[in-house]
């Protein structure tokens, strides 16, 4: 199932997204209007949402405005250095970068959250604005120190991630939130697409293209701690809760590690792809301040 938030005809709501259409399973009243109470119901919510899908009304998935699947998570927590080929490219940019030894998280905010097709603004203040591909685990249980083994039960499913970076900002301090928390930094989406239709998520192509031109390919079979790993690592400190949102780091091909590095400007067009989701694409705008 592939659960989207949509906006349509001055209200929203949330849906399942079926080839060019999209069911709005809250239309019926039995499903609620917000992804987040949806997954706050668990198992219930899901069910309910299968059953809605078959009486609920359709809409054209093309006249609908899609908005990030959830946008006010408890948590948006993204792992830092988490694929082998980002880590060697950063070194080899700077040679004092050390790699984690353990996990590296940090934060990003849930004002950063964007949607999968809106702009993403570009602040006056940076002039090294960066892509990272990623893929985004939402999850569906609240849980505390899950078990790697018992880990995939407590996801609600999969989104593609951009971690948008302000490279200059983020090298000023060691915990780099304020190079990750800007405003529209996090597009998330297209929808969450639930882990019955992904399986292993550790088996996915994922890229990163720039005005057309692929920057980022790899694959999620790269990372360094997978999906269960962090979620077991994360779930020692943290309860976590229903539409909280981690994002599972990035492959090479940033643009600040490229020689000369080729930061995102204003117009460019950036395409996130991972294989069983889909893709999310946005334009680089000028921040209106
Ligand atoms: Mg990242």
């Amino acid at each position: 199932m592939k659960l989207a938030s949509f906006a349509w005809g001055g209200r929203r709501s949330i849906g399942v997204v079926l080839g060019d259409e999209i069911a709005d399973i809250a239309a019926s009243g039995a499903c609620p209007s917000t992804m987040e109470a949806l997954l706050d119901l668990g198992a219930a919510g899901m069910a309910a949402a299968r059953t809605d899908v078959e009486t609920a009304p359709r809409l054209k998935l093309a006249d609908v405005h899609l908005r990030a699947p959830v946008t006010r998570p408890s948590k948006y927590l993204a792992i830092a250095a988490n694929y082998q080929s980002h880590i060697d490219e950063v070194k080899a940019a700077n040679p004092d970068y050390a790699p984690p030894v353990h996990q590296r998280w940090f934060t990003k905010l849930p004002n950063a959250i964007n949607g999968p097709y809106d702009p993403i603004p570009m602040p006056p203040e940076t002039s090294e604005l960066d892509y990272e591909v990623e893929l985004a685990i939402v999850i569906g249980t609240r849980c505390r120190r899950v078990s790697v083994a018992d880990a995939p039960s407590i996801v609600a499913g999969y989104a593609i991630h951009n971690d948008v970076s302000v490279r200059d900002w983020q090298k000023r301090s060691p915990t780099i939130m304020l190079g990750k928390a800007w405003d529209g930094h996090g597009p998330l989406g297209p929808w969450i697409v639930t882990p019955d239709e992904i399986g292993d998520p550790h088996a996915l192509a994922l890229s990163c293209s720039v005005n057309g031109e692929v920057r980022q390919r790899g694959s999620t079979a790269e990372m360094i701690n997978n999906c269960w790993d962090q979620i077991a690592y994360l779930s020692t400190v943290m309860t976590l809760e229903p539409g909280d949102v981690i994002a599972t780091g990035t492959p090479f091909g940033t643009a600040g590690s490229m020689k000369p590095p080729r930061w995102l400007k204003v117009g460019d067009i950036v395409r996130c792809e991972i294989e069983k989701i889909g893709f999310i694409e946005a334009t680089v705008e000028a921040e209106a301040v």
